[in-house]
């Protein structure tokens, strides 16, 4: 990818109410290819994505893809949440790569590098020119953000789901405003973000919830995972499922500093249950739990769309 001039927006358009979004640059290139094939060996549910920024100005402490940013020569911590590469012929490279023979028009995920609704697709209407060329190819496609920009789009994303198998995901780890506040500081409040799951999912766009990362003695009481699920299922989510935080090399510099200073005291145990990059036994646990107390608050909706998650 070449990068070519910066651009600096003072003030850019943002939903988040957290962390000033001032001086955020953003750095313009034009991608060779937009569709990337994920490595055979991941254990992804999707083979191919589509990221038409690298970086993420909601700067969530824990994301999974600040190291991403080292492959550009940035750092994984302020670069990551203030230097925002925008691949600015997104939509129309990726018209083109439709249209090549050789594609087999195989299902294609958004949201798992960078948020596709970051404040930058306010200015920029990247996401919502691919959201365009997806439907009118007829590609089927998946988008998972923590925003509710994606409802501006809802008259392209209605448009492809009557030509295509379209399926959303709004991530939301905690409805507890403090912990949000302190851990995803320039997300959009997690109010607004039920409120897109509704909206979507009333447009018959089908959207679940993605309880992530749920971050063990912040956000992993039972009390308040059935507040999250009470909400999300309000909502009419049509899928729930929690992601225990991962915390991968070049994650966790950034991740535990955050940590000494927000709660101290939970220092010493995610060092022991973070010895690797998972703590699965504990993952599995929360799993179960979510599940149960979907039961117990009436299940999810019956339909088709439930047992789609592609992101
Ligand atoms: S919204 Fe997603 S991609 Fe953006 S910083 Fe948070 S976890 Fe990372």
């Amino acid at each position: 990818m070449d990068i070519e001039q910066p651009t600096l927006f003072p003030e850019p358009d943002g939903w988040g109410d957290g962390r000033s979004l001032h001086d955020v640059e953003y750095i313009h290139t034009r991608a060779k290819r937009i569709v990337n094939r994920v490595p055979e060996a991941s254990r992804m549910p999707f083979r191919f994505t589509i990221n038409a920024y690298r970086g993420c100005a909601h700067a969530c402490t824990y994301c999974f893809a600040r190291p991403t940013h080292e492959f550009l020569g940035m750092n994984a911590g302020e670069d990551f949440e203030r230097r925002i590469v925008v691949k600015v012929n997104a939509a129309e490279k990726l018209r083109r790569e439709l249209r090549d023979p050789r594609w087999g028009g195989d299902h294609i995920a958004m949201g798992t590098n960078t948020d596709p609704y970051q404040p930058a697709e306010g200015r920029y209407k990247l996401t919502r020119g691919i959201v365009e060329a997806l439907g009118e190819a007829g590609n089927e496609f998946s988008i998972l953000t923590k925003s509710p920009m994606i409802v501006r789009d809802l008259d392209v994303l209605v448009a492809a789901a009557e030509r295509t198998h379209v399926r959303c995901n709004l991530s939301i780890g905690t409805v507890d405003d403090e912990v949000w506040r302190a851990s995803e500081p320039g997300t959009p409040p997690p109010r607004q973000r039920l409120e897109a799951v509704r909206r979507l999912n009333e447009a018959g766009i089908p959207c679940g919830v993605l309880i992530a990362p749920v971050l063990p003695g912040i956000s992993d009481d039972p009390a308040q995972l059935e507040t999250v699920v009470e909400a999300v299922l309000a909502a009419g989510a049509v899928s729930v499922a929690p992601i225990l935080l991962h915390l991968r090399p070049g994650v966790r510099e950034v991740f535990m500093p955050w940590l000494a200073e927000y709660r101290p005291d939970l220092v010493p145990r995610y060092r022991r249950l973070y010895a690797g990059s998972y703590a699965s036994a504990a993952g599995a646990r929360m799993s179960q739990l979510v599940q149960e107390l979907v039961r117990e608050h009436g299940g999810l909706p019956v339909g088709p769309s439930r047992t789609r998650l592609a992101a």
